[in-house]
C-alpha cells in the first residue's frame, strides 16, 4: 500500500522485514486514531479503510473458499481487488478459484499480475511453473 500523496510504501500488515527492495518502507502506527503519513503528513485514514475493508472481502473468500463455494467466493475476492488491486495475495486467490472451477487462462493471468506486484509470491510462481510443465508434455 502506497501513500497516495508522496508515495511513500506503507506495510501494515506483515511483521517480518523484507530486504532488497528499492522502494522506501516507512512504518506506521495503526494504534494511533488518524493514521497519517510520517512523510508528508497527510490523513490517510480513508486508505486505511478501503485496505481494512479490502481485507474483509479476502477473508470471506478466504471462508467461502474452505466451504468449497467457489464462485461465491471469486465473487467476494474480486469486491477485494476493485478496492485494492496491487495485493499479489488477492491475485493468487482469484488465480486459485479460477483453476479449481477449470479457468485455466483466467487463473495463469491472475497469477501472473500476482508475480507482478509481489515477485517473490511463492504460491504464483509454483503454479506457473506447475502449468508450463503440464502444457509441455
Ligand atoms: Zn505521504
Amino acid at each position: 500500500m502506497k501513500c497516495p500523496v508522496c508515495g511513500a510504501v506503507y506495510r501494515p500488515t506483515k511483521g517480518s522485514r523484507e530486504t532488497g527492495k528499492d522502494e522506501e518502507l516507512v512504518s506506521i502506527s495503526t494504534s494511533s486514531p488518524s493514521p497519517t503519513c510520517r512523510r508528508c503528513k497527510a490523513d490517510l485514514s480513508d486508505l486505511f479503510h478501503i485496505h481494512d475493508h479490502a481485507i474483509w472481502y479476502h477473508r470471506q473468500a478466504l471462508h467461502l473458499l474452505s466451504q468449497k463455494l467457489y464462485p461465491e467466493a471469486a465473487t467476494y475476492n474480486n469486491q477485494a481487488l476493485v478496492l485494492y488491486y496491487s495485493n499479489a495475495d488477492f491475485h493468487t486467490l482469484a488465480g486459485k478459484l479460477s483453476a479449481l472451477q477449470g479457468e485455466w487462462r483466467e487463473a495463469i493471468l491472475s497469477w501472473q499480475q500476482a508475480l507482478k506486484f509481489d515477485p517473490q509470491n511463492a504460491i504464483a510462481s509454483n503454479c506457473l511453473q506447475m502449468i508450463e510443465l503440464m502444457t509441455r508434455n
